[in-house]
C-alpha cells in the first residue's frame, strides 16, 4: 500500500460523508447531535426564491451524471400556475460501478431528507417522491424508516416548524429496471405505467410528474442542499473548480488496493484518487479505466491527470459522468469487459428504438464472435457502423451510451480486436451460440 502524496490528501474534502463513520448516525438523535436539520430551520426562514437564487450562485451541477445547473432547473418552474409542482428524487443508481448514492441512503438518510425539504420548499411542492431501485432493499427500509421518524418529529407533514409550510414524501420502489433511471421512463413507472422514456422537450420542469412541473434531482445533489445553506455558495465555491465547483463522490472499483467512495474536490485527477486507494494492487499495471460508468468513453493511462470534473472530462472526449471510477489493469481484457457492457445494455435496453433494440442485439453477437475467435476484420466496421446508427438516433441516453465502451475500445485498444480475429489470442468462447441472448 503506497502512501498518498500531500496534493493527493489535499483533494479529500468530507462533507456528503462526514457523518459517514459515526455510528448509528442514520438515527435521528443522532442525525440531530450532528447538526442535522439545522440546515432546514434556517431555509424555512428564507423566501424560496432567495433559496433557488442560492443554489445558482453556489454553481451546484446535478450529481447524477450530466451535470445540469441545478438551480437553474429549479428555476425552471413556472410560478403562480395554479398547478401542483412536485419534487422527484433518482435513487435508481444504476449505471455500472456506480455507488455513491446507496452509502449515502443507508449511512445518512436524514441528509436526504433534509435536502428534500429545503428543495421542495424552494420549488413551492407540497409532495415529494423518492424513486428507489428495487434491487435496494436495505436502503429502502432505512429510508422509510427515516421518513417515519422526520413525520413524528414535525419536519414532514403539515405546517412543518410552524412555518406554514405542508409536504409529504412517499419512498417508491422499483423493480430492478436500469432504463427507469432515465428521468422521464423514472415518471412513468412512477405514475404506474411501464417504464419507458417519454419524448423530450418538453422537459418535466414543466411537463413531469401526472403532467406537472416537476424538478428530478439526483440523491448526491439533493443530499449537498442542507450543506449550502448552512455554508453559503461562496462557502461551496471555495471546493473544486471554477465552473465545476464542491464536491463529488467518487466510488472507485477494480484494480487498486482499496477500493471505496473518495469524496474528493472537483478535478481531483485519476492518479490522485488511485494514490488515495493505496496504489494499484501488487502485480496490476493500470490499462484502462471509466471516469463515469460504462456509458462514458474509455480512458488509458495516458489520461491519468486529466481533471476528473464536468469540463476536464470533455477535454480528453469523454464525460464525467456518475464519477463511477472502474479500474482495469494489464490482466484485464478491454474487448471482454466491452462485451459485458453490451451484455448489460442489451438486456437493459427497454425496446422502445429500433436502434438501441437491435443495435444492441447485434453489437452483442459480434463481440461474442470475436471473442470466440471467429471475428473478421469486417466486424470491426460493422461495430463501428452499428455505433454511427445508435448514437444520437436512439430515443434516450441508453442507446447513447451504450456505444461509448464499443468505440472508445476499439479507438484504444485495436490491437486487441485484431488479436482476436487473427488468433493470437486464445478464444474466450467456444464457438457455440454466436449470436443472439
Ligand atoms: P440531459 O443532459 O438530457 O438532462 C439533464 C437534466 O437537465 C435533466 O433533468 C433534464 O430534464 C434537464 N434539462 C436539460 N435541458 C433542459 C431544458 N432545456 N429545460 C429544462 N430542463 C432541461 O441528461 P439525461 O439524459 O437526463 O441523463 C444522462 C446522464 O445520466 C448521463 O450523463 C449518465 O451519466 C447519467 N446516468 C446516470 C445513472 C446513475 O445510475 N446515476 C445511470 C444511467 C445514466
Ligand atoms: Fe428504450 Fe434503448 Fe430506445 Fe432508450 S434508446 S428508448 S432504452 S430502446
Amino acid at each position: 500500500m503506497t502512501t498518498p502524496s500531500k496534493e493527493a490528501l489535499a483533494k479529500i474534502a468530507p462533507v456528503l460523508t462526514k457523518r459517514w463513520l459515526s455510528p448509528d448516525a442514520w438515527k435521528l438523535s443522532v442525525y440531530e447531535r450532528l447538526d442535522g436539520y439545522t440546515g432546514l430551520k434556517k431555509a424555512l426562514k428564507a423566501h424560496p426564491d432567495d433559496l433557488i437564487q442560492l443554489i445558482k450562485d453556489s454553481g451546484l451541477r446535478g450529481r447524477g451524471g450530466a451535470g445540469f445547473p441545478t438551480g437553474m432547473k429549479w428555476g425552471f418552474i413556472p410560478q403562480n400556475d395554479g398547478k401542483p409542482h412536485y419534487l422527484v428524487v433518482n435513487a435508481d443508481e444504476g449505471e455500472p460501478g456506480t455507488c455513491q448514492d446507496l452509502p449515502l441512503m443507508m449511512a445518512d438518510p436524514h441528509s436526504l431528507i433534509e435536502g428534500v425539504i429545503i428543495a421542495s420548499y424552494a420549488i413551492r411542492a407540497n409532495f415529494a417522491a423518492i424513486y428507489i431501485r428495487g434491487e435496494a432493499i436495505h436502503a429502502a427500509r432505512r429510508l422509510r424508516q427515516a421518513v417515519d421518524d422526520a413525520r413524528a418529529r414535525g419536519y414532514l407533514g403539515r405546517n412543518i416548524l410552524g412555518s406554514g409550510f405542508d409536504l409529504d414524501v412517499v419512498v417508491h420502489s422499483g423493480a430492478g429496471a436500469y432504463i427507469c433511471g432515465e428521468e422521464t421512463a423514472l415518471l412513468d413507472s412512477l405514475e404506474g405505467y411501464r417504464g419507458q422514456p417519454r419524448l423530450r422537450p418538453p422537459f418535466p420542469a414543466t411537463h413531469g410528474l401526472y403532467n406537472s412541473p416537476t424538478v428530478v434531482n439526483n440523491v448526491e445533489t439533493i443530499a449537498t442542499v442542507p450543506y449550502i445553506v448552512l455554508g453559503g455558495s461562496a462557502w461551496f465555491r471555495t471546493m473544486g473548480t471554477e465552473k465545476s465547483p464542491g464536491t463529488k463522490i467518487f466510488s472507485v472499483s477494480g484494480r487498486v488496493v482499496q477500493p471505496g467512495q473518495y469524496e474528493c474536490g472537483l478535478g481531483v485527477t485519476l492518479r490522485q484518487l488511485i494514490e488515495l486507494c493505496g496504489g494499484m494492487k501488487p502485480g496490476h499495471n493500470l490499462r484502462f479505466w471509466t471516469p463515469g460508468g460504462s456509458s462514458t468513453p474509455l480512458l488509458t493511462d495516458e489520461h491519468l491527470d486529466a481533471p476528473l470534473d464536468f469540463e476536464g472530462m470533455m477535454g480528453v472526449g469523454t464525460m464525467l459522468g456518475t464519477a463511477a471510477v472502474q479500474i482495469f489493469s494489464d490482466q484485464d481484457c478491454p474487448v471482454y469487459a466491452t462485451y459485458r457492457w453490451i451484455e448489460f445494455y442489451h438486456h437493459e435496453s427497454c425496446g422502445k428504438c429500433t436502434p438501441c433494440r437491435e443495435g444492441n442485439y447485434w453489437m452483442k453477437g459480434i463481440l461474442r464472435r470475436i471473442l470466440s475467435g471467429q471475428g473478421t476484420h469486417a466486424d470491426l466496421d460493422t461495430l463501428l457502423d452499428a455505433c454511427d446508427n445508435l448514437l444520437g438516433r436512439s430515443f434516450c441516453a441508453l442507446g447513447d451510451g451504450a456505444t461509448s465502451p464499443v468505440t472508445s475500445s476499439i479507438k484504444y485498444f485495436k490491437q486487441d480486436y485484431l488479436d482476436y480475429i487473427e488468433g493470437r489470442k486464445a478464444p474466450m468462447f467456444s464457438p457455440g451460440e454466436l449470436v443472439g441472448a
